[in-house]
């Protein structure tokens, strides 16, 4: 299975930290909407992934010593054409290389950009007394200042998804707040189980981070994704 061999590699490799490549590949096993990535590792490749995946994309760092890629100057979103492309490619190259200058760097991954959707956040992190246990939550700002999130202990029963999702102060925004395009509910909670029973039969994997998740009217796409494992 691609998960093993993943995580094989990385064992091998002695790191704990999946790359987002690396964990979309093991959350699209899972079961879980992710973008398609790939990895270029020139400016030319980059250019020809794009125009394969289709414009607007977006470039990001693919490092294992890269935990926050934007706040390295990693990420460059709305792609639009081949010239973007290439600038977009020097500059994550050059800031990496600023910001981290021991990291190891794989190459730059491109995916399409996705369109615009509520973002939301999954989380798995383990417990010392309960084990794996998993977060719910609105991405961006308001995960990260008002900690508007929610947990539940792994395995999830479903009425746990659909109260995780409920209890947030936020819930509202994903109801469709003044006007805004409601998020398919239903969706978000199938992918809080799936995300739970891959975590209950993957012991090996220690923290997990789907941030952020677009959730839409019509469904849910991982955009970025982080797999830690154990030692
Ligand atoms: P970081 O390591 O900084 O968390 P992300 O991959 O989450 O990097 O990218 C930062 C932000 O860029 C995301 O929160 C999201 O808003 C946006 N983003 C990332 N990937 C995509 C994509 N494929 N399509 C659209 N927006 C994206
Ligand atoms: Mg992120």
């Amino acid at each position: 299975m691609v998960i093993d061999k993943i995580i094989g590699t990385a064992k091998k490799e002695g790191r704990p930290y999946l790359t987002e490549l690396e964990s979309k590949q093991i959350l699209k096993e899972a079961g879980i909407n992710t973008t398609e990535v790939k990895l270029a590792r020139t400016k030319e490749e980059a250019i020809s992934l794009s125009k394969e995946i289709g414009f607007p994309v977006v470039l990001k760092i693919v490092s294992p010593d890269v935990l926050h890629k934007s706040d390295a100057g990693g990420v460059k979103l709305s792609l639009k054409n081949e010239k973007d492309v290439g600038k977009a490619f020097d500059e994550i190259i050059s800031s990496i290389k600023k910001h981290e200058p021991t990291a190891n760097i794989q190459g730059v991954s491109v995916q399409h950009m996705a369109r615009p959707g509520t973002e939301v956040i999954i989380g798995m992190s383990k417990d010392p007394q309960f084990g794996p246990v998993l977060m719910f939550g609105l991405g961006g700002i308001l995960v990260e200042v008002l900690k508007d999130v929610s947990f539940r202990i792994v395995p999830l029963t479903r009425r746990d998804a659909r109260e995780m999702i409920r209890e947030i102060k936020g819930y509202p925004i994903l109801e469709g707040y003044r006007g805004q395009d409601p998020a398919n509910i239903e969706v978000l909670e199938e992918t809080l189980l799936k995300v739970s029973d891959f975590v209950e039969n993957r012991p090996e994997i220690k923290e997990l981070d789907i941030n952020p998740i677009f959730a839409y009217r019509d469904g849910a796409l991982a955009v970025d994704a982080r797999v830690i494992l154990e030692p």
